[in-house]
């Protein structure tokens, strides 16, 4: 397909305007907008900063996902937050407005388990982690021990019931024993809060990990590392080639969706801003740049559905 056509049909054909194709473009302050020209099958979403902000769905947002519910793709929203459950995320789009099914929300409780059962199953491992974590450890038959001479894989995540035995105990499976592998949930420094606030996340636990062993991490489950896509890629059987991924974040969303050779949505609804697209290094530029979250959908299916008027 070439820049400025309209989609042929709604079967994705795969194929992929090349490079810098100006499809669609329209300047807008400053920036080019580019959206696509073709659906895809699987439409993977952050949340914070692309679905809503706050407490409010930010504008578009709720007539995208239903559209594209109603050509039949498949819809997921993604969640680097592992003390959260899939419930919460449901009852709060619910209360926005957008009824979701908790199958749609992947959060990094499900990556970091998935990841486990694809690649050591028979791990023995010990989580630095809250209630909904361990609750899917051990659903899923994984073997939970906190003795340092039997530990496999440890897991650094946002613990808020973290203590110094709880390191120890880690520190001696890693650096004594000579055994544990190091992986996390997510790395993030801090959980953003309202008014400029926030709350120390699983960053600092990775990093007192690494500090006392003098070992880097070796798996990180959630964003921006292509693991959390690859585990939803294999989860939902959708190919990489069929699947786009939306983030208002270039460092966390855009550039994992590149890592793992998915096509990316950047939306300037949330944290980025012209001016840091403007300078974003080659991994983190997006391939589709929208000003609002509709934008998703192609030209030709939002003139169908009257969207235009709006
Ligand atoms: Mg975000």
């Amino acid at each position: 397909m070439s820049g400025g056509e309209a989609p042929t049909g709604e079967t994705p054909t795969g194929e992929a305007p090349t490079g810098e194709a100006p499809t669609g473009e329209t300047p807008t302050a400053g920036v080019t907008v580019r959206v696509p020209d073709r659906l895809y099958d699987g439409y993977i979403f952050d949340l914070d900063g692309t679905i809503y902000l706050g407490s409010d769905l930010l504008p578009g947002a709720r007539r995208l996902v239903e559209a594209l519910r109603q050509l039949g793709k498949r819809v997921v929203f993604l969640s680097n937050n592992p003390t959260r459950d899939v419930r919460m995320y449901a009852e709060k789009l619910e209360s926005m407005g957008l009824p979701t099914p908790e199958e749609e929300i992947v959060t990094t409780v499900f990556t970091t388990t998935q990841w486990i059962l694809q690649n050591a199953p028979d791990a023995v491992v010990y989580p630095l982690a809250e209630e909904p974590l361990v609750r899917a450890l051990t659903d899923a038959g994984i073997t939970i021990s906190d003795d340092p001479r039997r530990i496999d894989i440890v897991i650094a995540s946002y613990d808020r019931n973290l203590t110094w035995k709880k390191l120890q105990i880690a520190f001696e499976a890693i650096w004594f024993h000579n055994r544990a592998k190091l992986i996390a949930t997510n790395p993030d420094r801090f959980c953003p809060f309202p008014g400029g606030r926030g709350e120390v996340d699983a960053g600092p636990v990775i990093a007192a990990l690494e500090s006392a062993t003098g070992r880097p991490l070796d798996v990180n489950c959630g964003k921006p590392s292509p693991v959390m896509l690859n585990t939803i890629l294999a989860a939902i059987g959708i190919p990489v080639e069929r699947c786009v991924t939306t983030g208002d974040r270039l460092y966390t969303e855009i550039r994992m969706g590149n890592e793992s050779g998915m096509d990316t949505a950047l939306v300037l609804t949330g944290e980025t801003t012209v001016e840091m697209l403007a300078e974003a290094p080659r991994t983190d530029r997006p391939r589709w740049v929208l000003d609002r979250i509709d934008g998703l959908l192609p030209p030709e299916y939002q003139r169908r559905l009257g969207w235009a008027e709006e």
